[in-house]
């Protein structure tokens, strides 16, 4: 479970966010949701640990990770990133790109686990190749099994379909959740686009200028919600 109780971050006089309380469950999917400029990836970092909440705590299980006594290093947390800008390293290959993230990389059982990785995202061919060699679709579905590999209990994305076109998004899309299925993790998803909140998430969260609108499943959103901002979001889908 991933929780945030009150998180703010401030960057001089600006608010960026204004007060967060809200929690993924274990096992749940939860997409952040709301429009450009709203404090999704903020909020994200904040819950990776990249950056450090100016108010408020971070809790992962039981553990504070985040708050005004402590602060837990990214590396530390054991969550899974996969951040657009976190692209793979270049000077490694692909199954080295996965490997990274494993603890005894030179084991023969860290080289399996890598494959096995790459076989479910459909791309056991390209274990020797370098990212450059790949289309941005491939690189993405790699950062997926990087991210997946060491089988962290919790998983962060942020935007992780946009450079994709819509066949490949489908099926890309289809395989995280499936793969989020079999491990069983938490996921905290941003997207700024309604309808994928609605096919991934198990749960939403609606976000606007850094403040939560409102939690809740796809059904409550689509058929309660809050405020016309609210509605208004969803209004286009059917
Ligand atoms: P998008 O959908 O475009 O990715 P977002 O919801 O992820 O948007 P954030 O990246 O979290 O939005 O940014 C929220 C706001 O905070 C933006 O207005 C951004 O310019 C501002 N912001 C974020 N980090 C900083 C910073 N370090 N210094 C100044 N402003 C910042
Ligand atoms: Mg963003």
């Amino acid at each position: 479970r991933l929780a945030f109780e009150d998180v703010g971050y401030r960057v001089g006089t600006t608010e960026i966010l204004k007060g967060i309380s809200l929690s993924a469950e274990p096992g749940e999917v939860l997409c952040l949701l709301g429009p450009s400029g709203s404090g999704k990836s903020t909020l994200l970092k904040i819950a990776a640990g990249i950056e450090r909440p100016s108010f408020g705590r971070v809790l992962l299980g039981d553990r504070e990770v985040a708050g005004p006594q402590r602060f837990v290093a990214p590396e530390k947390r054991g969550v899974g990133l996969m951040f657009q800008d976190f692209a793979l390293f270049p000077h490694m290959t692909v199954l080295d790109n996965i490997r990274f993230g494993l603890r005894a990389m030179d084991s023969a059982a860290a080289k399996r686990e890598a494959a096995a990785a790459l076989e479910r995202v459909g791309l056991a061919d390209a274990a020797g190749a370098y990212p450059h060699m790949l289309s941005g679709g491939e690189q993405q579905r790699i950062a997926l099994a990087r991210a997946l590999t060491p089988r962290p209990s919790v998983l962060l994305m942020d935007e992780p379909f946009s450079g994709l076109d819509s066949r490949l998004k489908d099926v890309v899309r289809t395989d995280t959740l499936q793969i989020l299925r079999e491990a069983r993790a938490t996921a905290i998803v941003v997207t700024h686009d309604a309808e994928e909140a609605m096919r991934l998430g198990d749960r939403i969260a609606l976000i606007r200028d850094g403040s939560l609108v409102q939690a809740g499943t796809a059904a409550e959103l689509y058929g309660r919600p809050v405020d016309l901002f609210a509605a208004g979001f969803f209004s286009e889908l059917n």
